[in-house]
């Protein structure tokens, strides 16, 4: 037999984009010799909660044992908080990984996978890497067109990845708009609702969704404490679901997907609320300022709901973020999404803003008197 091993890696796999992660402030710094800060990846630039190190450090000793796969405690606290059950609860590592599973569990070759042109990535490669059909609906102002993603349902289609927030454009849609978008999904069809950036959401309350959720069988709520919460290395997650669902989820997940020091930090984090409110409060202060400066340098920023901020800077946005780079400032291109004109900026402290706006408005005078110099 002539077969090798990649003759067994399956064509829709072969042609799966590779998801590109932001430069790593390390390799920035060690390559370049520069003192550097990262606003490519949306982290939380004010650390993890400090309530949250003390119980990770606390359980540190345990690590001989392996984690409480079942996650009772985190998954007890999280459904008092959110008012569901326990068993409606799933945790992941990261939501990546429930991304990820909800594709496994329903999804395979002969139905369809919708989702939105340019949003969040994984969400496509989920729906590709099960074998499913993807059909991408485009944006309509940097926003998902619900009206329009309702249209494209077909009797083939059994999952809806949606992020609200989104990423990488910041923007939302609101309640009454997502509950008739639901009125309009067949009971068959699983909606899942990715809002990883929902505590950063001034127009939205936590209580939206779990009160839609309440109300549906076909919606599955992930939410992250990656972002607000500052564990993002800690690869912590949850998803709010029926439990027939869940329960099919958790035969494909790995036995103990998350660690005893992820799920103590989370717990501990949960109930940090000075670090939860002091976290909201700075960026919608930096969000802010970011978006106004940028604003007067001439950009026009999609108003943004989430810790980032997108603009359009034309065609030179690579050129002009490996200038950034020059500059200690990693920002994220985003031609890899289908926008080769914008930047995403995460939100970083008022030093790290400070750095970025000063660092932008050098590389726009250098490029400025290159041209002028060229044209001479
Ligand atoms: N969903 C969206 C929309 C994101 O932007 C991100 C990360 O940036 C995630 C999910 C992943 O979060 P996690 O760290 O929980 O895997």
């Amino acid at each position: 037999m002539t077969r090798t091993i990649e003759d067994l890696i399956p064509d829709y796999l072969r042609g799966l984009p590779v998801y590109v992660p932001g430069k790593p402030i390390e390799e920035v710094e060690r390559e370049l010799k520069i003192h550097a800060v990262k606003l490519a990846s949306n982290e939380n630039p004010l650390g993890p909660s400090p309530k949250g190190i003390a119980a990770a450090r606390a359980v540190l000793g345990d690590s001989n044992r392996y984690p409480d796969g079942g996650t009772q405690l985190l998954r007890d606290a999280l459904a008092k908080r959110c008012g569901v059950l326990p068993e409606e609860i799933l945790i992941g590592l990261g939501s990546s990984e429930i991304i990820d599973l909800a594709a496994r569990v329903l999804l395979r070759a002969g139905v369809q996978g919708l989702t939105l042109e340019g949003t969040y990535a994984p969400f496509s490669v989920a729906i590709r890497a099960s074998g499913a059909e993807l059909v991408l609906v485009p944006q309509r102002n940097f926003a998902f067109d619900l009206h329009e993603m309702a249209k494209a349902i077909t009797p083939k289609t059994a999952v809806i990845y949606l992020a609200n927030p989104n990423n990488p454009t910041g923007s939302t849609f609101g309640r009454e708009e997502f509950c008739e978008f639901l009125n309009a999904v067949p009971d068959g069809v699983l909606v899942v609702l990715d809002e990883a950036y929902i505590h950063y959401a001034v127009s939205m309350e936590l209580r939206d969704s779990v009160e839609a959720y309440c109300k549906r069988k076909n919606l599955l709520i992930l939410r992250t404490f990656s972002k607000v919460y500052g564990l993002a290395g800690l690869r912590i997650g949850f998803a709010i679901g029926r439990p027939q669902l869940l329960s099919a989820m958790n035969k494909l997940k790995t036995p103990f997907n998350t660690s005893g020091v992820a799920q103590a930090a989370a717990l501990a984090a949960l109930e940090d609320h000075d670090h939860v409110a002091r976290c909201i409060e700075t960026n919608a202060r930096e969000r802010k300022r970011l978006s106004e400066d940028l604003a007067k340098m001439g950009f026009r920023p999609v108003p943004s709901e989430s810790n980032f901020v997108f603009f359009n800077v034309g065609p030179e946005a690579k050129a002009i973020s490996e200038d950034l780079l020059l500059l200690g400032v990693i920002v994220r291109p985003l031609g890899w999404m289908g926008f080769p004109e914008a930047l995403r900026i995460s939100v970083g402290t008022a030093e790290e803003n400070d750095k970025c706006l000063s660092a932008i408005a050098r590389v726009l005078l250098m490029r400025a008197s290159r041209s002028e110099l060229a044209t001479r």
